[in-house]
């Protein structure tokens, strides 16, 4: 049998899970292929237009694997593991989102209940019929939970992102380097399509960028504490804590956050940082993409951003137009 994995969403960011589990089935696995503009142009057509982009691009890769005739699309339903933690409505409703929008039969998606503890993806609920054994689906889990630790720890240990770790990729790293915490849905930063390439643009920019991936889960619960009331949505309390950590560790020289037009959780999020980062005077910047975004634009962004953060490190004075801050002020004294 020919399972699909939509190289998108969620789907995209646990795919080492999603890889291994179907391999333990003795599923032939077919991913579907990078984005582009023929993705997101699909997919802007099957749905509203309030939709975030990388819903749009979701439906681009199902269309995708339907071209390719696969037998079965993976198109699971995220939920919330407790009361006060919550996936954004579109990632629970994405069966249905995507079901009446391709006007398809349920018959052709494989579509089980996970929730996430923490970053690691768990499968709580099997659809009917159920495609093995009981038996057979939880030993594929545990293998799949294994192999997506595994990637973690090696995300932790080699300070790579998820996706520098799938293609072998590494990391720069040197002391005198500018360092950049980089956030953002993982589904966003690591598609180069709908990323406009940020983080091989700041690659080429000599940055270091370290991802949420890279920080210890103890520290992002402990920073998450300092938060007057809990953070609820799931994969924005990751985000949170990981921000709050960049914006005080010292190392870190600025901080970058990617977000798609109209994404609810995060416009909660990245406010809450930017206040924050007003507080501890660290270069904060934010970057709304939609499929209007275009390279140049970006890159000029980026460019000036780590400009300013190189004049910071190198204690040189320039202008702030940020009425919390003095204007003319050296990086290291105050912004
Ligand atoms: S969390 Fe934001 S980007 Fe992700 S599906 Fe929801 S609205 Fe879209």
């Amino acid at each position: 049998m020919r399972i699909g994995i939509p190289n998108a969403l969620f789907t995209s960011y646990h795919l080492p899970f999603w890889q291994e589990f179907f391999m333990q089935l003795g599923m032939d696995i077919v991913v579907s292929g990078d984005s582009c503009k023929e993705t997101i142009d699909i997919g802007s057509k099957l749905i509203p237009h309030e939709f975030c982009i990388p819903v749009k691009v979701f439906l681009g890769h199902i269309v995708d694997l339907l071209s390719q005739k696969v037998d079965l699309i993976l198109l699971p339903r995220m939920i919330d593991k407790k009361n006060h933690e919550f996936f954004c409505p579109k990632l629970t409703g994405l069966p249905e989102i995507v079901k009446y929008a391709l006007n398809l039969d349920d018959s052709l998606f494989f579509s089980p209940e996970v929730i996430c503890n923490g970053l690691n993806p768990q499968i709580v609920r099997y659809p009917q019929p159920k495609i093995k054994s009981m038996r057979t689906l939880r030993q594929a889990e545990l293998k799949a939970e294994q192999n997506w630790q595994w990637t973690l720890e090696r995300c932790r240990k080699e300070q790579s992102t998820l996706l520098q770790i799938a293609r072998d990729l590494k990391n720069s790293s040197s002391a005198d380097q500018i360092q950049v915490g980089l956030l953002g849905y993982a589904y966003i930063l690591y598609d180069l399509w709908m990323s406009k390439a940020t983080i091989q643009t700041l690659g080429s920019l000599d940055t270091h960028i370290s991802t949420w991936e890279m920080v210890e889960s103890e520290k992002i619960e402990s920073r998450l504490k300092e938060l007057k009331r809990p953070m609820f949505w799931n994969f924005g309390r990751i985000l949170l804590g990981a921000g709050l950590n960049f914006l005080a560790d010292p190392k870190i020289d600025g901080v970058i956050y990617v977000t798609p037009f109209g994404c609810g959780p995060d416009s909660i999020t990245v406010k809450l940082l930017s206040l924050q980062a007003a507080i501890t005077h660290k270069p904060f910047l934010q970057i709304t993409l939609d499929e209007h975004s275009e390279d140049g634009h970006l890159k000029t962004r980026l460019e000036a951003f780590v400009d300013m953060l190189v004049q910071g490190k190198e204690g040189q004075s320039f202008e702030n137009n940020f009425s919390l801050f003095r204007t003319g002020t050296r990086l290291s004294e105050n912004v």
